[in-house]
């Protein structure tokens, strides 16, 4: 008999007044017997519609049928197939947009916690496989990825495991991409995406870190070095600013940078060599998933945090149950509110913020209602720090020293259903084509370009 409860199994998490204080995660993950409870709540449907909403169509009635027989290791197995990072893809996948989204148990009550049994099959596989990854036999054919990200580490991988000789140059000095500079370590810990990082190394990928492609060497001189198809990988990293007076005080960050300083340098260890300011007030600008790690992260440095975002609590795009987390940790939403100056004091240092009220008109292009200030309601929060966190766009770098590369308006790389670019031998995914995504759908558009890389070179 299925359990026919409507909730799911409640997930182990921290509590609010005490991570506040920690950069330990959050969410402590389920127990065997947990994972078996939820499990049962899986209806094992035969039209799979779950599978559907998953981009990388992970079998998921097939692993949940494992979990609830206990068998840990065969559920990883199924996963494997189709997911190349089960354990981020667990923690970070916005579920209830995709595989959630189409479970029929969440017709009448909650729909199964797909990505918390995933979450605990990679760990369980983690913690207890033993097993040395053996590196496949060399098919002589040597391929180049730019950036150590989702999009780059899972093309590298579905390569590698076919025989290709992959080398991976990577411009920070440790690979992960926003797995490790972005997301901080109480959502994502680090350890787990190094992890899988070593696995593909296993697996015979060389990783050339602190390696910027367009500085270090270019794209062109890669292929005149023997490498028969590159594929770019290189993100969104660069961030958008209002251009407000004011902003270039000090005191005011990018999202990127505040998060980098704590994620990869760990500024918040006392023994660190990279500083970080301790706001004692902080305004977050924007509503998505990197203003609420930047939010979040504030907090946990000692600030009041203020997120300031334009439209209502429900146009708010970041995941809901990291806005849940953010609400009980006591961050204060000001919703409806725009940025309109940066104010400071006389050592050039932030003191403030002037902002204007919002109200919703009619909907935009993009479908949501379009803000509107209100005039006369000007107001100011008082701060001594502002995060920026308002978007994001491909570095200019590569585009501008690739000859024949074509680009649109927005700075991304344009590539057919099959991931090639412009050039030929040249595939390029994830946030470098689409802008700012998701961890998922750069994996798909890595492992789509893999295929395409192998159809290529294996004529
Ligand atoms: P990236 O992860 O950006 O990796 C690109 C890599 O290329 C980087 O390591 C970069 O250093 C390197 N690189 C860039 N230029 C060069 C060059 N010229 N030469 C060599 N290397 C180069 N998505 C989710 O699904 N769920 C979430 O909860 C979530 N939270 C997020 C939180 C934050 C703070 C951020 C910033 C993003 C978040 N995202 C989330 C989005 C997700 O992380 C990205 O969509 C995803 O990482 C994109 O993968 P990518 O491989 O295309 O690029
Ligand atoms: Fe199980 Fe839900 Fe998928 Fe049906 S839709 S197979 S209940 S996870």
């Amino acid at each position: 008999m299925p359990n026919m409860s409507l909730n799911k199994v409640p997930m182990p998490t921290q509590e609010p007044q005490v991570r506040c204080h920690n950069f330990d995660e959050v969410t402590t993950g389920y127990t065997e017997e947990m994972a078996i409870e939820e499990a049962n709540r899986c209806l094992h449907c035969k039209n799979k519609p779950c599978v559907s909403g998953c981009p990388v169509n992970v079998n998921i009635p097939d692993f949940i049928e494992q979990v609830k027989q206990g068998n840990f290791e065969e559920a990883y197995n199924i996963i494997s197939v189709t997911s190349s990072l089960p354990a981020v893809c667990g923690r970070v996948c916005p579920q209830e947009s995709q595989c959630e989204k189409h479970c029929v148990r969440g017709i009448k009550g909650e729909p199964v916690a797909i990505g918390r049994l995933e979450r605990f099959v990679a760990d369980w596989h983690r913690e207890h496989n033993q097993a040395i990854i053996e590196k496949p036999q060399s098919n002589g054919h040597k391929v180049a990825i730019v950036g150590a990200g989702p999009a780059g580490l899972t093309c590298a991988g579905d390569l590698a495991k076919k025989g290709y000789e992959v080398t991976v140059f990577e411009a920070l000095h440790v690979a992960g991409g926003v797995l490790m500079y972005g997301i901080p370590e109480f959502r994502l810990p680090k350890e787990i995406v190094q992890k899988e990082i070593e696995n593909l190394k296993a697996l015979g990928v060389n990783i050339i870190t602190n390696f910027v492609v367009g500085r270090s060497d270019t794209i062109d001189a890669l292929q005149e070095e023997g490498y028969e198809a590159i594929f770019i990988g290189s993100g969104a990293g660069l961030p958008n600013f209002m251009n407000l007076e004011g902003e270039n005080l000090k005191g005011v960050y990018s999202a990127n940078e505040f998060l980098t300083r704590i994620n990869l340098m760990k500024a918040y260890q006392p023994d660190s060599s990279t500083p970080i300011q301790h706001p004692k007030k902080c305004v977050v600008v924007g509503g998505g998933n990197v203003a609420m790690d930047a939010a979040r992260s504030a907090k946990r440095l000692g600030a009041e945090v203020h997120v300031v975002y334009r439209r209502s609590l429900e146009e708010l795009p970041a995941r809901k149950e990291e806005v849940e987390h953010a609400m009980e940790e006591g961050i204060i939403f000001d919703l409806l509110t725009n940025p309109t100056k940066v104010l400071g004091n006389e050592e050039g240092w932030i003191n403030g913020v002037e902002c204007i009220r919002m109200e919703l008109g009619e909907p935009d292009a993009s479908g949501r209602r379009r803000p509107i200030e209100v005039q006369g309601s000007e107001f100011v929060i008082d701060c001594d720090c502002m995060i920026m966190s308002i978007g994001t766009s491909p570095n200019p770098l590569i585009r501008s020293t690739t000859q024949g590369l074509e680009t649109n308006r927005k700075g991304c790389i344009v590539v057919d259903d099959s991931g090639k670019t412009s050039r030929d031998g040249i595939y390029a995914g994830g946030d470098a084509v689409t802008g700012a995504a998701t961890v998922i759908s750069a994996m798909g558009a890595g492992k789509k370009a893999a295929a395409s890389i192998d159809e290529l070179l294996s004529k």
